[in-house]
Parts: C-alpha cells; structure tokens; sequence
C-alpha cells in the first residue's frame, strides 16, 4: 500500500515498476494489487518510504487479504 500522508507524487515508483502497477491518483500514488508481482522496486526507490508492499490497503482489494 501507499502511505498518502508520505507520498509526494514524485512519479519514480510510477517509472519504476515493471509490470505498470502504478498510478498517480488524485495526487498520490497508488498500487494496482491485481498488478503488482511484489519486486519490491518502488518500496525501495521512494524517496519518502511511502510504500510498503506487505500492506495491503483494506479499500483496495477486500477480497485479497493477507493471512
Ligand atoms: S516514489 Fe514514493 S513519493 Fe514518489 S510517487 Fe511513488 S509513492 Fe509517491
Ligand atoms: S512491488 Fe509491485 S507496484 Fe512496486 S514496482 Fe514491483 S510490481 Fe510494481
């Protein structure tokens, strides 16, 4: 998941990610879960650490929770 109160937009995680997972959306950058193959790039390019791949944000895929 993206923390939205860390992300600024830069648009690197955005270039990064092969598999195109993400997107800036209103501002802030967001993960595609049904995307994302977990390659663990953009977590480790954010300059704001803003990511992490292990959450998962509970509005984005409810269906698809970790156990
Ligand atoms: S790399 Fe980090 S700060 Fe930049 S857009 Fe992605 S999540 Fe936001
Ligand atoms: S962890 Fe997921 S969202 Fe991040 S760069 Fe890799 S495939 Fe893209």
């Amino acid at each position: 998941m993206v923390d939205r109160t860390k992300c600024i937009a830069c648009g690197g995680c955005v270039a990064i990610c092969p598999v195109g997972a993400i997107k800036i959306v209103e501002g802030k950058a967001k993960i595609d879960p049904k995307k994302c193959v977990r390659c663990g790039g953009c977590m480790n390019f954010c300059p704001m650490t803003a990511i992490d791949i292990n959450k998962q944000d509970p509005d984005e895929n409810p269906n698809r929770k970790k156990k």
